[in-house]
């Protein structure tokens, strides 16, 4: 499992800088930078008003990523020890993305 810092606090599954969810997926098949990739699991939390209630932050989480151009990418899955997805402030997921990308 990768862990992974997100700093989208406006994604519905954000707390306190970690993902709520157990597994998400990054796009990005063409990738051939970080800005090319997103995170396909985001969802705007459009009026702020679902905030972590029922949620846990979790540290590590399975991540599967469509972007086989990155060096972490085995088999559609990321082997990073360790990921970081930005896009502060993001209203779509194609303002997101995973700046731990490195080309082949
Ligand atoms: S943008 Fe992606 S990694 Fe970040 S909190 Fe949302 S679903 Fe999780
Ligand atoms: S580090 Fe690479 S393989 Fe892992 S999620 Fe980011 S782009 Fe995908």
């Amino acid at each position: 499992m990768t862990k992974l810092d997100c700093n989208v606090t406006s994604c519905l599954h954000n707390s306190d800088n970690y993902c709520c969810k157990s597994a998400i997926i990054v796009e990005g098949s063409q990738a051939k930078d970080s800005y090319d990739t997103c995170c396909g699991s985001f969802d705007e939390n459009k009026d702020g008003s679902f905030r972590n209630l029922f949620k846990t932050p979790e540290s590590r989480l399975e991540v599967d990523c469509e972007a086989v151009n990155c060096v972490y990418n085995e088999d559609r899955h990321c082997s990073a020890e360790h990921i970081g997805i930005a896009g502060d402030g993001a209203s779509t997921a194609e303002h997101t993305e995973c700046s731990t990308f490195k080309t082949r």
